[in-house]
């Protein structure tokens, strides 16, 4: 098993945001979470990435138990993420973001750093030319010297891919990509994650557009208050009756 959920389940007070949710993600496929507001989707993605501790249950990475592991140790083995609302330096530029957000993750120490020590300068040379190498992969070469503040917020979704990609993840987890921007961004957005599967990187999504996910996901998870209602292909999906109840509040 690639990655999976064994009864995960995390609890805020007497409120159970993620409930039993056993789940597996199909390896070098595009895997997505629908749901309602408040179902649990986002919460799913903090327990995956060790941002929060569940109160019960299992993540198991390729036979590796990481459930208790912390989000450092959970992005070096392959595992990265977005979150809903991404915040750049706005008065840095793009390339500047990526260079800084990808340093946090490697390995010098803030000592290094002050002393610039060589093997700061080596992973300093080392993440400018991987943040180069990932904002061509996401098409944002062109606006790589413009500052934060100046770009679309298509193109900041962009750079929240980069900043994902950047560690060289087997697993990218992206929480609503697609929020807040039109049609054919959309479609931009879609493009790029075919673009990640081709690479060879497995992708699970958070999204709201049902026509964008009926259209790119594999396998679909359905939530409904913190619980999995359904899971399948977009047409066992789309013809299952929970889904339509949970859906049409009938
Ligand atoms: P979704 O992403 O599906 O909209 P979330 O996972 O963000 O839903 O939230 C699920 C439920 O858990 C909501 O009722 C939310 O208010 C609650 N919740 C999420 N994070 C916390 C937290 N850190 N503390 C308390 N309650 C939380
Ligand atoms: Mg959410």
């Amino acid at each position: 098993m690639f990655l999976e959920t064994k009864a995960l389940t995390k609890q805020f007070g007497g409120l159970i945001a993620v409930n039993d949710v056993s789940f597996s993600l199909e390896k070098g496929k595009i895997n997505a979470i629908i749901g309602p507001n408040g179902a649990g989707k986002s919460t799913f993605f903090n327990l995956v990435s060790g941002s929060h501790s569940p109160t019960s249950g299992q993540v198991i990475f390729k036979d590796q138990n990481i459930t208790k592991l912390p989000p450092n140790k959970i992005a070096e083995l392959g595992i990265a993420r977005t979150f809903q609302t991404t915040n750049l330096f706005e008065q840095s530029t793009v390339l500047d973001n990526v260079i800084v957000g990808h340093r946090l993750r490697t390995n010098s120490t803030l000592l290094d750093a002050v002393l610039r020590t060589k093997r700061f300068k080596r992973e300093e040379s080392k993440c400018k030319e991987k943040a180069i190498e990932v904002l061509d992969f996401v098409g944002l070469t062109a606006v790589s010297d413009q500052l934060a503040s100046n770009i679309t917020q298509e193109e900041k979704k962009r750079v929240a891919f980069a900043l994902a990609l950047a560690t060289d993840p087997e697993v990218v987890f992206l929480d609503e990509p697609a929020a807040g921007i039109n049609p054919d961004e959309t479609e931009g957005l879609a493009e790029l994650m075919k673009k990640m599967v081709d690479r060879g990187i497995t992708v699970c999504l958070i999204e709201h557009k049902m026509q964008m996910i009926m259209k790119l996901a594999d396998k679909i998870m359905v939530l409904n208050y913190g619980e999995k209602i359904a899971e399948g292909t977009p047409e066992e999906i789309m013809n299952n009756q929970m889904v339509i109840e949970a859906y049409l509040g009938g």
